[in-house]
């Protein structure tokens, strides 16, 4: 589809990964495979990212240093949406969260022995990582209240808290934790971000936390994690002590466009599936779902709704390319938790029209439901965005 965002680079790349998706992943969304554990998946997963190297589509995501197309956010974005249609395309494609943006941020921040450890296994995809900041005891909405510690101990950071919502830590080869590392500064200049291999002493992995009746495991699963008296040296930090929030804000500007256009591609599909099953079921002799006025109120509703998501996070992501992610601090705001409601209320009516069918794990769309509630939580709550975008338009009101 050729929209005001369609680059030469686009135009090649999307029609070839299209076609790869729904070939090798739309025939995996069986019953088993969405009820069961990563694990069990992982190898056929594995094969195909071979093939995805082979047909040079590794690392869409990558700055060509690492190996990756030289995409812009803008066309890494439209990439992404078709790469959501399902839940295992960004991983087989290497560019699943939260390694696409760590990787991010050690290319930027991180030493050469790091980027050489680490960042070259991660690009290549022979490792995974997590990020782990969230803790069970503090707010994560308010992060700059955190009780994780990294004291210097010689030439060591010794570090010490309780984490949970570390995604895919099960089986990571390393985390990069926030801890506060400098108590006494300014609330937002007190912690940093320090790599830990997840070998080191200290380590605990407590479990990984089960959600929606679903626990997970591997990539595919959230961890609850503990460092008690973590030795690491002081080279593993990222970035200079104290700027652990400025490269989350940092981070997290493109990984919200690779969420909402992540959102869009779900809604796409979900709007497909119900598309197609509109018009193929009768409720009486010739007449169809699709033929009902309630049903075709869901399905012009939805289409509307995802073409203005796409709209909006596309041009955020081209301000973002343009001018960088804090010039649309607004707009990034505006795009998180209007693209994950978008997304939820197309899954819901794609649900309603399958009637019982769409609660089963026959078809994907329990699936997402059930996963992607979690969208409103994540990368900033609904109202802490909404709290945000509202003071950066009342400011000038304010000013006058
Ligand atoms: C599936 C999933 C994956 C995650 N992955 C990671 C990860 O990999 N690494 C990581 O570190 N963390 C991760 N998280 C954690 C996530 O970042 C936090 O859940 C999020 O920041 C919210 O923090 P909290 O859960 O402590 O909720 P709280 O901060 O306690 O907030 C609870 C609720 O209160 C409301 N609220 C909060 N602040 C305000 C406000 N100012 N005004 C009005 N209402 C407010 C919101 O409705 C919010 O949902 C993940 C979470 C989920 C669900």
């Amino acid at each position: 589809m050729e929209t005001l965002f369609t680059t030469d680079k686009t135009r090649k790349l999307i029609p070839i990964i299209k076609a790869f998706i729904e070939t090798n992943l739309y025939p995996l969304e069986k019953p088993e495979t969405l009820n069961g554990n990563f694990s069990a998946i992982e190898p056929t997963l594995k094969k195909l990212r071979e093939k995805v190297k082979e047909m040079d589509l590794w690392g869409l995501a990558l700055p060509e240093s690492l190996g990756g197309k030289g995409l812009t956010l803008c066309e890494f974005g439209q990439i992404s949406e078709i790469l959501a249609s399902s839940p295992f395309g960004h991983f087989v494609f290497n560019s699943q969260a939260p390694d696409i943006g760590n990787t991010e941020l050690l290319h930027k921040h991180a030493n050469k022995e790091l980027n050489k450890t680490y960042l070259d296994p991660l690009s290549k995809g022979e490792i995974r990582s997590c990020f782990s900041m969230t803790e069970p005891a503090y707010a994560g909405s308010n992060p700059t209240r955190m009780g994780t510690t990294a004291v210097k101990d010689g030439d060591d950071y010794v570090i010490n808290g309780h984490k949970w919502f570390t995604s895919s830590a099960d089986g990571a080869a390393f985390a990069i934790v926030m801890a506060v590392t400098n108590p006494d500064a300014a609330p937002h200049k007190r912690a940093s971000q320090i790599l830990v291999p997840l070998d080191t002493p200290g380590y605990e992995f407590v479990r990984n936390i089960p959600i929606m009746g679903h626990t997970g495991d591997s990539w595919a699963s959230h961890a609850e994690v503990k460092y008690h008296n973590v030795r690491v040296p002081q080279s593993n930090l990222i970035g200079n002590e104290g700027e652990g929030f400025l490269l989350a804000q940092e981070r997290l500007g493109p990984g919200r466009i690779h969420h909402c256009m992540r959102f869009i591609g779900i809604a796409e599909r979900s709007f497909d599936l119900m598309c197609r099953y509109a018009v193929n079921r009768e409720i009486k002799d010739g007449v169809t779902l699709a033929d009902q006025q309630s049903i075709q109120n869901f399905i012009a509703e939805s289409r509307v709704e995802i073409d203005a998501c796409r709209l909006m996070v596309l041009s955020t992501a081209t301000k973002i390319d343009k001018e960088g992610s804090k010039a649309a601090r607004a707009e990034i705001s505006g795009i998180k938790f209007f693209t994950a409601n978008m997304m939820l209320r197309v899954i819901d009516r794609a649900i309603q029209t399958h009637g019982a069918l769409g609660m089963t794990n026959d078809i994907i769309l329990s699936y997402w439901y059930a996963h992607e509630r979690a969208s409103r939580i994540y990368d900033g709550a609904d109202e802490v965005h909404k709290v945000s975008l509202a003071k950066q338009i009342l400011k000038p009101y304010r000013n006058a």
